[in-house]
C-alpha cells in the first residue's frame, strides 16, 4: 500500500467499508507514514463535526424514493451484464466507489454548512463592532484624514500593514482609524464618512475572510465583503447596498499599490 493508492481508499477506510485484507495494509501504512495519518484524522475530525454541527435532516418518503429510482437506473446503465467472473468485482469496486461518494457528499455538504455558520458569525461580529463603536466614544481612536497618519497608526499596533486610501474625491472621506477585534484578533478598521452615513471598514490580511458572501443584511445594517490581492475587506454601514459594494470592491481592488 502506498499514498497514491491510499488517497482513494482513506474516505472508505475510514467510514469502515474496507475488506479485511486491505484495511490491514491501510492500518500498517497509517503507522509509518504521518502525511495519510493526517489526512486519515481529518476525516475523522471532520466526521465528527458533522455529526455534533450540522442540522440533521430526515428525507421525506417520496424523496427517498425517488433517489432510490435514480441509482438504481444509474446502477443499470453504468454496470451492463457481461461474463459473471467480473461481476463480482464490479459488485465490489463500485460498493468502494459508492462509499467514497458517499464520503466525499458529507464533507462537500458538511464544509459548506460550516462554512456558512463562520459568514453569518463573522457578518454579525462586524455588526456588533460597529455599532459598539458607534454608542461609546470608541468610533475613531487616530482621528485624521491623511492617510499617513491612519497608515503607520495602525501598522504600529498590528502584525501586518493596511493599505489606506482616502477617497474624499469619490464622496468617501476617511475620517480616522481604530483598532478594533474579529474573532478574537486584532484588526485595522478604517471610518469613512459618506453624506451623514458612517461606514467601518475592517481590513485583514487575504484569506481571513475569503469565503464571506459579498453581501449580507444583519440587524438591518448592510455588510459588504470584497478580497484584494493582498488584503480582505469588509465594510459595515447603513449605506445602500450597491454603494457600500461598489466601494468596498474599489478598495479592494487596489488594495497592493498604497
Ligand atoms: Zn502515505
Amino acid at each position: 500500500m502506498n499514498c497514491k493508492q491510499l488517497e482513494t481508499l482513506v474516505a472508505a477506510y475510514a467510514d469502515g467499508e474496507i475488506d479485511a485484507l486491505r484495511s490491514y495494509s491501510i492500518r500498517k501504512h497509517l503507522h509509518i507514514c504521518a502525511g495519510c495519518a493526517a489526512r486519515h484524522r481529518s476525516i475523522l475530525a471532520l466526521r465528527a463535526r458533522i455529526r455534533t454541527e450540522v442540522t440533521y435532516f430526515a428525507a421525506p418518503p417520496a424523496l427517498q424514493a425517488r433517489v432510490c429510482a435514480t441509482v438504481g437506473a444509474v446502477r443499470a446503465t453504468a454496470l451492463p451484464r457481461s461474463n459473471p467472473r467480473s461481476d463480482r468485482w464490479r459488485w465490489l469496486s463500485g460498493g468502494v466507489l459508492a462509499g467514497c461518494t458517499a464520503s466525499v457528499l458529507a464533507w462537500m455538504l458538511g464544509t459548506t454548512v460550516l462554512a456558512w455558520h463562520v459568514d453569518a458569525e463573522i457578518a454579525g461580529a462586524a455588526v456588533a463592532a460597529h455599532v459598539r463603536a458607534g454608542l461609546g466614544d470608541h468610533l475613531i481612536e487616530v482621528a485624521s484624514s491623511d492617510r499617513h497618519t491612519v497608515k503607520p497608526w495602525l501598522s504600529a499596533r498590528l502584525d501586518y500593514s493596511p493599505p489606506v486610501q482616502d477617497l474624499a474625491s469619490e464622496g468617501f472621506t476617511l475620517i480616522g482609524g481604530r483598532l478594533d477585534y474579529l474573532e478574537r484578533r486584532p484588526v485595522a478598521t478604517l471610518i469613512y464618512r459618506h453624506g451623514k452615513h458612517t461606514i467601518d471598514v475592517f481590513v485583514r490580511p487575504a484569506g481571513s475572510h475569503a469565503s464571506t458572501p459579498a453581501l449580507r443584511t444583519v440587524r438591518g445594517f448592510n455588510v459588504a465583503h470584497a478580497s484584494g490581492p493582498s488584503m480582505d475587506w469588509l465594510a459595515v454601514s447603513d449605506v445602500g447596498p450597491a454603494q457600500l459594494s461598489a466601494f468596498v470592491q474599489r478598495l479592494a481592488r487596489e488594495d497592493i499599490s498604497r
